[in-house]
């Protein structure tokens, strides 16, 4: 598929398709900026949300935590960890179908999935720390 983006635009969405840790805008910024020196935060973030529009990219928004952006823009499970708050591709897509969700009465037209944990890193600081090991909040 080709797509006429303007350089910025471009610089922008190449960076968010070739990770997959979904960064935040600066996160995306610090790299753009590496190969066009010029732009500006405000750059960014003006195309992350017409790329968002446009239906290239996904916003991820959660309260509390920052926005992050993901290059996927189908259904995806995703791992937040409560420490660092990482957000995390669950590996090997599960097969997560709306169609188990529908009731009479409504659409659905989207799912989203977000399992809460620790990440590896957050787990081996945390060793032998139980405190928050039992939360359920579901
Ligand atoms: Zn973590
Ligand atoms: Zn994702």
């Amino acid at each position: 598929m080709k797509r006429r983006f303007t350089r910025q635009r471009q610089g922008v969405y190449d960076v968010l398709i070739h990770r997959h840790d979904h960064p935040t805008a600066e996160e995306i910024f610090s790299e753009v900026r590496i190969q066009q020196p010029g732009i500006s935060l405000g750059t960014v973030y003006r195309n992350l949300d017409l790329l968002t529009r446009e239906g290239v990219i996904k916003t991820l928004s959660s309260p509390g935590n920052p926005r992050r952006y993901d290059g996927k823009v189908y259904d995806h499970p995703h791992a937040r960890c409560l420490s660092c708050g990482a957000l995390i591709d669950i590996p090997d897509d599960r097969s997560i179908s709306v169609g188990a969700f529908s009731f009479p009465g409504f659409t659905v037209t989207g799912l989203s999935i977000e399992v809460r944990g620790y990440c590896s890193r957050c787990r081996s600081c945390n060793e032998g720390d139980p405190k928050e090991s039992d939360q359920h909040d579901i």
